[in-house]
Parts: structure tokens; C-alpha cells; sequence
């Protein structure tokens, strides 16, 4: 199994110190190349399970293994994608696509790959932008470009597309399904739309709240594309 996600617990102090249980018995077998949607009520500790993936989270008990390494911090095999974009303003779109490169490999290299990836999210002509000359929905897809060129096995989405307007969101998922058939990425893709994970997604994990637990765990089979 590629992605083991082991009997995760999360428990946070409240005010009067007490733990309260945010994610409780968390069990999930994940392949390589699916596209999962984690999909539940705002609060039910989706971000949570996410974060704990992406290593940014500790969990209280219970363990994440990638290809049977255990995650205890974040790591290249893992691109991450926020709601907000958080692009460097004073950087244009190929530095900040190229920023987190600088480490991994030349300056040349690095603007090639963005220039790929970039292309992928169609902002080919956009390179020289910087941030705020772009759209909600473009600075998005530096965001998805810039998690990209890392070359990770694994794309985390937390509400990538929450913030964009009905028609934005609708080109977003064409381009992200065409993103996955291309790349093969395994996508865990956090949302709270039903219609959005039936469209994206060959698997919906539905979590419940109060604690935040899985509910169930439901294969999508109709045919691509599902506008
Ligand atoms: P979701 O992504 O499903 O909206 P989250 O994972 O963001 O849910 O949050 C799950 C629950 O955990 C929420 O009730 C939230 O208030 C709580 N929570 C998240 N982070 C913390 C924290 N650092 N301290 C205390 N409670 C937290
Ligand atoms: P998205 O759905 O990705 O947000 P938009 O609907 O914002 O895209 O934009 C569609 C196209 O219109 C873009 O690919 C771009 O060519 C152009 N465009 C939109 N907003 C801007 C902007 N603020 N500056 C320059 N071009 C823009």
C-alpha cells in the first residue's frame, strides 16, 4: 500500500485543559495514482488529518507511512495546496515557482521546470506577471504549478478552489482532472462539497464530527469527464 494512514488519533486541550478528541480512530489504505476526496462538515477535522499527512501535524497516537516510511515531517514526496494561494508579492510567478527549487538544482534547471509547469496551468504568458496583475483563480494555479515542480509522488488540497467563484472553480477541476491523468499524482483533495468530490474524485472518504471520524468510504464510478 502506498499510503497507510494507521489508527490516527488527534486530540486537542480546550481551555479548561481537558482533551478533546478532533480525529478518532482514523484508519485508511491508500494506492498510488488515486484521487480521494475527504469530504465532511466544516470542523470535522479534515484539515487536521490532511496536515498530519503533510507532516505539519503531529498526531496524538496512531501513525502515517508513505511507500512504508513513517511521515514525521514535511517532505519533497509531498506538494501541498492551500486555499490561499500565498504567493511572495515581490516575487513574479516564475520566481515563485522557482523559489523553492533553488535548493534542489541550477537556476537553468529551475526556470525550465517552472516554464513546464507553468505551461500545464496554462500561465505560459504569465510568467513575467507578478502576483496581483493575476486573478484569484490564476494565482491558484501558480500555487498548484509551484507544488508541481517539486515533483512529489503525492498533490494535498486543502480546499484549493474554496475561495473562487462558481465558473473559476468549474475551469479549475477541467484542468486539475487533466493535470492528474497527465501527471499520475495520488491526490488527497480536502473539501466540503458533495458535487465537487463526485466530480473529481474515484473515491470519497466521508468523515463525520464530534469526534472527526471516517463515515464512509465510497467509490465513484462514472465515467470521466461529469459536468
Ligand atoms: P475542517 O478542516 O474539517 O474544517 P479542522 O481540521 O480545521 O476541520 O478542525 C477540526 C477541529 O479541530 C475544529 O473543531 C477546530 O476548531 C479544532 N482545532 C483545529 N486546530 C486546533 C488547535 N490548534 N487547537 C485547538 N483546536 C483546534
Ligand atoms: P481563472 O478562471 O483561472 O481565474 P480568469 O477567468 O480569471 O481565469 O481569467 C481567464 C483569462 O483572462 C486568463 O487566462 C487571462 O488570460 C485573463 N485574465 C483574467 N484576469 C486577469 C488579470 N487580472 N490580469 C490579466 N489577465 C487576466
Amino acid at each position: 500500500m502506498f499510503i497507510e494512514i494507521k489508527q490516527v488519533n488527534k486530540q486537542y486541550m480546550n481551555k479548561e485543559n481537558e482533551p478533546v478528541d478532533i480525529l478518532k480512530d482514523i484508519n485508511l489504505s491508500i494506492n498510488k495514482g488515486e484521487f480521494i476526496s475527504i469530504l465532511g462538515p466544516s470542523g470535522c477535522g479534515k484539515s487536521t488529518l490532511l496536515n498530519i499527512v503533510a507532516g505539519l501535524t503531529k498526531a496524538t497516537n496512531g501513525n502515517v507511512l508513505v511507500s512504508d516510511k513513517l511521515i514525521e515531517k514535511p517532505g519533497k514526496d509531498r506538494g501541498m495546496v492551500f486555499q490561499q494561494a500565498a504567493l511572495f508579492p515581490w516575487l513574479n510567478v516564475t520566481e515563485n515557482v522557482t523559489f523553492p527549487l533553488k535548493k534542489e538544482m541550477s537556476k537553468k534547471d529551475a526556470q525550465d521546470v517552472a516554464k513546464k509547469y507553468l505551461k500545464m496551468v496554462q500561465l505560459g504568458k504569465y510568467m513575467d506577471h507578478y502576483p496581483h496583475e493575476l486573478s484569484g483563480g490564476m494565482q491558484q494555479r501558480v500555487s498548484i504549478a509551484r507544488a508541481l515542480a517539486m515533483n512529489p509522488d503525492i498533490l494535498l488540497m486543502d480546499e484549493p478552489f474554496g475561495a473562487l467563484d462558481e465558473q473559476t472553480r468549474s475551469r479549475l477541476h477541467t484542468q486539475l482532472e487533466s493535470i492528474w491523468t497527465e501527471t499520475k499524482k495520488t491526490i488527497l483533495f480536502v473539501t466540503h462539497s458533495i458535487s465537487e468530490s463526485i466530480k473529481l474524485s474515484d473515491r470519497i472518504i466521508v468523515m463525520g464530527t464530534k469526534p472527526g471520524t471516517i463515515l464512509q468510504d465510497i467509490k465513484v464510478d462514472i465515467p470521466r469527464p461529469r459536468d
